[in-house]
Parts: structure tokens; C-alpha cells; sequence
């Protein structure tokens, strides 16, 4: 089983440092299973390949004692994929060979470790139960290109089919340790199979690698479903682990409630909402997203204008969803209401095929709300693949703090926000959507506008340029 990583980062040999392996060695580690050797087929400052070749032992899983390695056939014994494809073994491999890189640890260059670099992943042969489909529908939200090359049952004997192996290359920007964590939990995920007992202590690992993409990931019940080998209550725990996860980061955001008492004094959420809802009226949209839709204030007012045929309601949150579905009394919406309005739970940092095909998004006071890292996911699945024709996006202008009471330490207006911007800094980034994905930008203060420092909120209207 061959797991090779290449990177064209430069200097592409600091993948050496990111796994803790000297390009120029070759090691070996001696696993309950069998040996993994890592080496590099190649090394230098354009291209650097680090390559994990596990050696399974066949007849040393055969003669382990009962229960440790069971497969379900009476010709198990003789006839096993397990030597050679990539498994829970490769998984139980990673965390052992590379267990820093896949912490995210780096004592000599933690920098370079915080750094999302091109990198390719190749599987010689994954084993996908749910085919081709489901292997896109895992990765591809998390940002990756995939080439995926079938092998049939036998060569002699095409009749019988396909089989459900792949040749796997997965092409990603993103720092090594995501890679490797994607790879670590969804390798088994996709063979549907662990080599050993599960209990407790895995969910703790998928809470511990999944945390920071799986609370959001459109696959999340099958993924944990799968990696749980379909034990109801282990599922059941992990999933109610997850959205605790996601409770206790939104009470955070709820709390915006505080930004919005700091704002209240000039009435700033209601003139965003306006602004916003009469902005994206004048766009001529019929179907439009509001993405980071929260509590569902602005929800509410699209609600109100029959020019909106379909409206949706994305956030990261099932909390905050939960709470706009009760404010906006869904369920005792008119049904002709009701069709209109659909929410649902997604991440702006995942590629999402049920965002395509609308007119208009709204982005209201999110971005600031992302980690500066996962801006570019965010740009990408909203300018390249989302690609709506109108783009309406505020955020507040931290030059504006100023002339509130009580800012948050450090200036912000809110504990959740990770950035605030000037309007220099949040032009100049606007600016560069518009030349990298085809958009043309125009900006509107929102709220009263200080001569000095500006208006508090600072708006972008983007539009996508026609294509010649
Ligand atoms: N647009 C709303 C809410 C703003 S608060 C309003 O103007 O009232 C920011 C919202 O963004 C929160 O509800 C938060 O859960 C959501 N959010 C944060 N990160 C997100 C992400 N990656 N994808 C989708 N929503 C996200």
C-alpha cells in the first residue's frame, strides 16, 4: 500500500520539515501489523514526494488471535485486500509515522505549519463502498480536485465488472495537517471497515481530527455513521458531541446581540438590513442566498418583497438556524410562504453544489466572523463555484470603533470577531476578488458617515462580469 505526498511549495523540500523526515533518509517503523517505510522519491526546491509504503503482514493478521482481525468469509484467511489497499492500517500508520504532522506541529517552523501550500495527494488504491460518489461527495466539499480511476474486478474477465477500487489523486491548497486529518478519518470512512474493536476512544479521535471540519461538513452523519461502524449509540454520542461543539462556539456568536447594543445607538442594524434588502431588489434577482443568514433578521424582510421567489437561509449553525426557524414561526408559515424559504446548514468554507443556480447573495456582517486562513476557501466558494450574479457584503469599519463607548479589547466590536477592516484594507481585498474571479465592485457606507473615519458599516456590491 503506497500513500505518496508531493508538494511544489517553494522551497518544496520544507515538506520534509512539515513531516519531521529528512528528505535524504530512509526510515522504518515497526507497526503491530506490519513495517511502514517513508522515503522520497523526490527532493528538491521545485518538487518534493514523500512516499509511506505500508508492508502489511498477511500471514501475521491470520494468525492473530480471534476477534483482532476478522473478516466476515470463510476464504478470508486466504483471499484479503487488506495487505493492499489503503485502510484503517494506513490511518493507524499516519498517526503513528506522522503523528506531529498531523497534530499540526512544527517546534522549528510553526509558521510554515499554519501555511496552506498546493499540495497532491495519491492513493495506488483506495477502496470506496458507495463508488466514485461518494468519494466526491466527502472530499470535494472540503476543497479538493479529484481523479479517480476505477480498476475492474479482474482484467481476464471484464464481464464481472467493476470493482470498488481506485487510483486516487487529491489535489488541495491547505496546510499538511488538514490533509493528513481528512486522510486519517476518511480513508476508513470510505472502506466502510476497521481492523479493530470500536468504542469510546473513537469518538474522541473524530472529536479530536474532526472538530474543526466536520461540524459543518455536509457529510457528517454518514462520515460519523461509517467511522462508528454503524453502532447506533456510538453514533448517536458523537453526533450530540458535534453540535455541543457547535452550541458553545455560536453562543459566542449570538452573543452578537452585544455588537448590536453597541450599534442600537444609531439604529445600525436596521439601516444595514434596508440597505442590503434594497440593493439586492434593484440587482433584479428573483432567487437569492443569505449566507450567514443568523438569527434571520434580514430573512424576514425578503420574506416581505414578492419579488423574492426563493430565499435561502444558509449558516454554520444548526443553534442559530433553529432559533430563525422559531423567530420566523416557520412552521406556521402559509405554505405558498413557506415554499419560498428554505433554510439549511453549510459552511462558507465548503464547496456546496446547493448554492449554485441563484442570482443574488447576501453576506451580511460574516466575514469577519472567519479565520483569516480559511478567507481564500471562503472567496473561492463563493466567487468561483457559488458565482452568483450579485454579491451584497458588509462589514464593519474599524475605523468607526472610535466613536463608540465601549469597544471589545483590541479594538473589535465583538469577542467573535477575528479581523475588522479599514475601509483602505477592506477596498484593497475587495479589489482583488473582482481580478482574480471575473467581478466588477462597487462600495456603499451604510449608517451615518463620519468625516474622519467613515460610516460603521462598509458595504461591497459585486458583479460577476458577463462571460464573453
Ligand atoms: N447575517 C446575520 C448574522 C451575522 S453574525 C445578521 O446580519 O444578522 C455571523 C453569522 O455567520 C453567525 O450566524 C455565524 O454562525 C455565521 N457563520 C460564521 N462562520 C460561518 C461559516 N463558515 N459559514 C456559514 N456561516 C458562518
Amino acid at each position: 500500500m503506497l500513500l505518496t505526498i508531493s508538494t511544489t511549495y517553494s522551497p518544496a523540500t520544507d515538506l520534509g520539515y512539515l513531516l519531521h523526515k529528512h528528505p535524504a533518509r530512509m526510515q522504518s517503523f515497526t507497526l503491530a501489523f506490519g513495517q511502514a517505510h517513508v522515503f522520497y522519491p523526490e527532493a528538491c526546491t521545485e518538487a518534493c514526494t514523500a512516499a509511506l509504503l505500508l508492508d502489511v503482514d498477511s500471514v501475521g493478521l491470520v494468525r492473530r488471535p480471534q476477534g483482532q482481525f476478522a473478516e466476515n468469509f470463510a476464504l478470508a484467511q486466504y483471499v484479503s485486500d487488506r495487505p493492499y489497499v489503503a485502510s484503517s492500517f494506513l490511518s493507524v500508520a499516519i498517526a503513528r509515522v506522522f503523528s506531529s504532522a498531523l497534530s499540526g506541529k512544527c517546534k522549528d517552523r510553526p509558521q510554515l505549519v499554519e501555511t496552506e501550500i498546493p499540495l497532491n495527494a495519491k492513493l495506488s488504491i483506495l477502496p470506496c463502498r458507495g463508488g466514485e460518489k461518494l468519494l466526491r461527495r466527502l472530499f470535494e466539499p472540503l476543497g479538493y480536485t479529484i481523479t479517480a480511476e476505477q480498476h475492474t474486478l479482474d482484467s481476464q474477465f471484464p464481464e464481472w465488472g467493476q470493482s470498488r477500487y481506485f487510483t486516487v489523486t487529491l489535489e488541495n491548497t491547505c496546510r499538511l495537517s488538514e490533509l493528513l486529518t481528512h486522510l486519517y478519518i476518511l480513508m476508513p470512512v470510505l472502506d466502510d471497515e476497521k481492523h479493530y474493536w470500536v468504542g469510546d476512544a473513537e469518538i474522541q479521535k473524530l472529536s479530536k481530527h474532526g472538530k474543526d471540519w466536520l461540524t459543518a461538513h455536509p457529510e457528517q452523519e454518514s462520515i460519523v455513521r461509517r467511522y462508528l461502524k454503524h453502532q447506533r449509540g456510538l453514533t448517536r454520542e458523537a453526533l450530540a458531541q458535534l453540535r455541543e461543539e457547535d452550541v458553545q462556539e455560536t453562543a459566542e456568536t449570538v452573543q452578537a446581540q452585544e455588537e448590536e447594543q453597541l450599534e442600537t445607538g444609531i439604529g445600525l442594524n436596521e439601516i444595514r438590513l434596508a440597505t442590503v434588502t434594497e440593493t439586492l431588489k434593484q440587482s433584479g434577482a428573483r432567487r437569492v442566498l443569505d449566507l450567514g443568514c443568523g438569527e434571520g433578521k434580514l430573512l424576514r424582510k425578503l420574506l416581505a418583497e414578492k419579488q423574492f421567489t426563493e430565499i435561502v437561509g444558509m449558516d454554520v449553525s444548526h443553534h442559530v438556524l433553529k432559533i430563525a426557524q422559531q423567530r420566523l414561526h416557520y412552521d406556521r408559515l402559509p405554505e405558498k410562504q413557506k415554499e419560498r424559504l428554505l433554510l439549511f446548514q453549510g459552511s462558507l468554507g465548503y464547496r456546496d453544489k446547493r448554492l449554485t443556480g441563484y442570482d443574488a447573495a447576501a453576506v451580511v456582517e460574516v466575514i469577519e466572523h472567519l479565520d483569516v486562513p480559511r478567507l481564500s476557501a471562503f472567496e473561492r466558494v463563493l466567487f468561483e463555484f457559488t458565482c452568483p450574479q450579485t454579491v451584497v457584503l458588509t462589514t464593519p469599519n474599524i475605523e468607526y470603533n472610535v466613536k463608540f463607548e465601549n469597544p471589545h479589547a483590541g479594538n473589535l466590536r465583538h469577542k467573535d470577531h477575528r479581523f475588522e477592516w479599514t475601509r483602505d484594507e477592506f477596498q484593497a481585498w475587495a479589489t482583488s476578488i473582482t481580478k482574480r474571479f471575473g467581478y466588477t465592485v462597487a462600495f456603499q457606507p451604510i449608517g451615518p458617515v463620519d468625516e474622519n473615519v467613515g460610516p460603521p458599516t462598509q458595504m461591497a456590491v459585486f458583479t460577476r462580469k458577463q462571460k464573453i
